[in-house]
């Protein structure tokens, strides 16, 4: 039986005693929730704050992106092994965002998910096909290629702690949620997949998380589907109120 898993994916937004409060808030709301597995994505900045506010609590703490190096000539970015040091549990890799904005590849991605695995980060693989895509009917094979990127030699004893999460691009931050069938779909097919590449038992404990304009009115009717284990929220996990209707579905 796989734990439903829902991670706020703050982006950048938030200043640390802003992002402080709300994960006080996520903290004292999962404390009462113990059936479902709860995690925040602050900004780089708002980490050191936030990870303060949860330490002992059963609250996850996930960046949102992370180098594949250990350390090194690299300005700008963050190692998973500083994020670890820092407090995080988990790292996102692979965020549709980061794909189209800043030049993620399916190879990146995969480097990012090692190095998560190296720092003893759990990490919350991204996948998702944009609108263009959906409408050529190219969805399946989109996903499918992104799975087989991220997790390219990702060996099955690391499978337990990774998560992934399907967003479909044309459903992020637009309001268009997709629809529970439409989800699900593609949800069967990545577990179907998993179990390809990693045999069924395996591919069981996976969990898939959906992600894209998951919202207080929807989100029952998308974790009712039998392979949606969770949700990735950005909008949504903003407010302690919502994020609390999220988390009691
Ligand atoms: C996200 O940031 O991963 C996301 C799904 O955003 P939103 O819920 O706002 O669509």
């Amino acid at each position: 039986m796989r734990r439903k898993f829902i991670a706020g994916n703050w982006k950048m937004h938030l200043l640390p005693p802003e992002a402080r409060a709300l994960a006080r808030a996520v903290k004292e709301l999962a404390a009462g929730l113990p059936q479902v597995d709860v995690a925040v994505a602050p900004t780089f900045a708002g980490l050191a704050a936030v990870a303060e506010e949860l330490k002992g609590s059963r609250v996850g703490l996930a960046a949102q992106n992370c180098h594949w190096e250990i350390q090194g000539a690299f300005t700008g970015e963050v190692s998973a092994e500083m994020l670890r040091a820092l407090g995080a549990t988990h790292v996102i890799v692979g965020h549709s965002e980061r794909r189209q904005l800043f030049g993620e590849t399916d190879e990146t991605v995969n480097k990012k998910t090692h190095a998560a695995h190296r720092a003893g980060l759990k990490p919350i693989v991204c996948v998702g096909e944009t609108l263009a895509e959906r409408e050529a009917g190219r969805t399946l094979e989109v996903v499918e290629r992104q799975v087989r990127g991220a997790l390219r030699e990702v060996a099955p004893e690391r499978m337990p702690q990774l998560t992934l999460a399907y967003e479909p691009v044309w459903a992020i931050g637009t309001g268009k949620v997709a629809s529970p069938a439409q989800a699900q779909e593609v949800h069967a097919r990545l577990r179907e997949l998993l179990g390809e590449l990693y045999g069924r038992g395996l591919a069981s404990e996976v969990r898939l998380q959906y992600g894209g304009s998951v919202k207080p009115d929807n989100v029952k009717d998308l974790m009712a589907q039998p392979d949606i284990d969770g949700a990735l929220v950005g909008g949504a996990s903003l407010k302690a109120d919502s994020f609390a209707a999220l988390l009691r579905m």
